[in-house]
């Protein structure tokens, strides 16, 4: 059996203050190493006003691939999702995240996954 060893953390500075997670991944002499910051759904960047549901449109990635996916393809989902394209910068959630996320960037690269996976699956929606 082949084993690939995995190292993991994360943290934060202040609490709750900028994080991020990082993980090295070992097969042999092969090193790989990955990191990125992650939405934690506590919902301080509220109120949207474009109610765009930021808590968890912003992972929805992490929802859609950790749990059964297909509640996430109904046609509230796709509407909730689509309001991000109405961002208007205001910059409000992303100046009282207390993890320092960009959250508009971050908003706009998972409706860019939502989308794809969208596209792929939606005949399964529950409707
Ligand atoms: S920057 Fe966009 S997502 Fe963030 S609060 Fe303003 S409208 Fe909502
Ligand atoms: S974007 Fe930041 S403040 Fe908003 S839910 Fe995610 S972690 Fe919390």
């Amino acid at each position: 059996m082949k084993t690939v060893t995995i190292y993991t953390d994360g943290a934060c500075s202040g609490n709750p203050g900028p994080g991020g997670w990082g993980a090295i991944l070992q097969y042999g002499e092969h090193r790989k190493e990955l990191s990125g910051d992650f939405c934690r759904s506590c919902g301080y960047c509220l109120p949207c006003p474009q109610e765009i549901p930021i808590p968890n449109a912003a992972r929805i990635q992490f929802l859609m691939t950790r749990s059964p996916y297909k509640p996430y393809l109904t046609k509230e989902w796709r509407e909730g999702m689509d309001r991000i394209d109405s961002c208007i910068h205001c910059d409000h959630c992303k100046n009282h995240c207390p993890f320092g996320l960009d959250t508009p960037a971050l908003l706009v690269s998972q409706k860019a996954w939502y989308d794809k996976f969208y596209e792929k699956h939606r005949d399964e929606s529950e409707k």
